[in-house]
């Protein structure tokens, strides 16, 4: 027989085993306890407070003063289980700001962390007694719990919008910002270890649509969003496998309808998805940073092609559309100057469109750009105009030297009585400052001898022609004479290669 007390060690061995554990950990904990104690017993009183000015900076952010995401975390399981016991809702917040980078461009980065503080403090101020907890999770990235159903995390999402929307000054100037706001309530939108994520996952599908709005998670969004990332991943890749190309529309004179200029619009030939609209992949290459490198190609290939045309006889202008982005960028001028030296191509041969919107901004990064553009004599165009509500005053400041009226007037001409008083507006208003007016998106023949009526220089649109490759244009100007620029007289063969029309309406 064995001894009872060693069958009873064997048999209960893995349970000796967890109460040794246990007591090793509870000494552990009691010594830290101890040394903690001892610590603050003999750090001098200076390092004491050194000390719990770097316990709270483990908690809090530094520059903001808010929680950090480690105490949300806390905060966030805490409020789940007080809802699962009394079966109270809470929703959480996700908020990125959508043009910091800007204000840090425009003002330097010392004026951004001010603005970045007062937009935290606003955000932090705007729920009242409906937060349950408010944190910078990340650089432009703040997280809130609130109290109640879905409902309520709407009106939430509008407060911290209307809070963000409010102009800060800075350097005696106004930095303006908005926010993209993702919503998950619980429980309906996920568990405890889904809330963040989910909440983080509509925001950036409000992102994807442009920003400045909020939505609530729908489990549909990740698709999407994987698919958003794989495109972007293609875009990456795609100058490198040369994937882009320049297709080129016609501005012609509006009273002998002989072509003048080229707008180049870029296009993205995807090998799986075929013809990629720029107006899908610019906004995507904006946001992730690659408009810098495809503006770079498009303003290398624009040269190329303008000196091509030279030398093979064609005498024209090239306009390029030039974004937001590109203009806050450094050296864009610089750049541009190059390529036009490189290729020979005189600057008064180059139109950069950049819209009303953009051009209206008004900071010191878009003034200087502007100002060294015209300095090098390239001609600069306010692009789709009308639709930014500019004053007369401030259209006076911008070196510009022409005007494209916005298609969503040229459209309703023939139809709407305020649109012709709209457009004829323009053009005296732009004729005053000494601007040239091109009318873009004309379709119409009625629309085409309303302009010409109102004094309109230039015209554009698919009346016309559409964008077409650069050799197709050559054709064009070449072969059809102005009498054939009425709109259906296209040659057959020059009518199918003026037809990218996967992407035209
Ligand atoms: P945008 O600069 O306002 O260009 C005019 C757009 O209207 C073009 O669309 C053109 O194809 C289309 N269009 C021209 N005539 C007509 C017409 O008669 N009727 C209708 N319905 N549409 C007409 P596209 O090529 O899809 O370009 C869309 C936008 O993408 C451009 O608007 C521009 O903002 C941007 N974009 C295009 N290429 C570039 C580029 O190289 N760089 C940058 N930053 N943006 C570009
Ligand atoms: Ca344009
Ligand atoms: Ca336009």
């Amino acid at each position: 027989m064995e001894p009872v007390g060693l069958s009873w060690a064997a048999q209960h061995a893995e349970l000796l085993l967890v109460v040794a554990a246990a007591s090793l950990l509870l000494a552990a904990v009691s010594l830290g306890l101890l040394w903690r104690q001892h610590r603050q017993n003999t750090m001098p009183p200076s390092t004491q407070r050194a000390s719990t000015v770097l316990d709270s900076a483990a908690h809090r952010d530094m520059l903001t003063g808010l929680p950090s995401r480690p105490e949300f975390e806390l905060a966030l399981d805490e409020a789940v289980l007080r809802s699962e016991r009394g079966g109270n809702r809470l929703c959480v917040l996700y908020v990125d700001l959508d043009n910091l980078r800007s204000v840090n461009e425009a003002f330097g980065h010392e004026a951004g962390d001010a603005v970045l503080r007062e937009t935290a403090n606003r955000l932090a101020g705007s729920l009242g007694s409906a937060t349950i907890a408010a944190s910078r999770i990340a650089a432009d990235e703040f997280a809130f719990i609130v109290r109640g159903g879905r409902a309520d995390g709407q009106r939430a999402a509008l407060a911290l919008a209307a809070a963000v929307a409010q102009p800060v000054p800075v350097s005696g100037r106004e930095a303006r910002l908005s926010c993209s706001i993702g919503i998950a309530a619980y429980p309906q939108h996920g568990s405890r270890p889904q809330l963040l994520g989910n909440a983080a996952l509509a925001m950036r599908s409000v992102k994807l649509a442009g920003g400045g709005g909020h939505a609530e998670y729908d489990p549909q969004m990740s698709a999407a969003l994987r698919d958003q990332a794989d495109l972007l991943q293609d875009l990456r890749a795609a100058l490198v496998h040369r994937q882009f190309e320049l297709f080129y529309q016609p501005k012609v004179d509006a009273r002998s309808l002989q072509i003048t200029a080229a707008e180049a619009l870029i296009r993205w030939r995807h090998p799986q998805r075929g013809v990629i609209s720029p107006a899908l992949f610019i906004p995507l290459a904006e946001r992730y940073g690659l408009i810098a490198a495809i503006g770079d190609w498009v303003i290398a290939e624009a040269c190329r092609q303008a000196a091509a045309w030279r030398d093979a006889g064609l005498r024209m202008r090239v306009a390029i559309n030039l974004s937001g982005y590109q203009l806050r960028q450094d050296d864009l001028v610089g750049r541009i100057e190059r390529q036009l030296l490189q290729h020979r191509v005189p600057p008064a041969r180059l139109t950069c469109e950049i819209t009303e919107s953009v051009a209206m901004e008004d900071t010191q990064v878009t003034r200087e750009a502007f100002e060294r553009l015209r300095k090098l004599g390239v001609h600069v165009s306010i692009d789709d105009f009308g639709t930014g509500h500019s004053s007369l005053a401030s259209l006076r400041r911008l070196p510009a030297a022409e005007l494209k009226i916005d298609r969503a007037f040229v459209c309703d001409l023939q139809s709407n009585e305020d649109a012709r008083s709209i457009a004829r507006a323009i053009v005296q208003m732009a004729h005053s400052l000494g601007l040239h007016v091109v009318a873009e998106g004309v379709e119409l023949e009625a629309q085409r001898d309303l302009l010409v009526e109102m004094g309109c220089d230039e015209l554009q649109g698919y009346l016309f022609a559409k964008p077409m490759s650069a050799q197709a244009l050559a054709l064009w100007a070449a072969d059809d004479g102005p009498e054939h620029h009425g709109g259906d007289a296209f040659r057959a063969s020059l009518f199918a290669e003026t037809r990218p029309t996967e992407l035209d309406p």
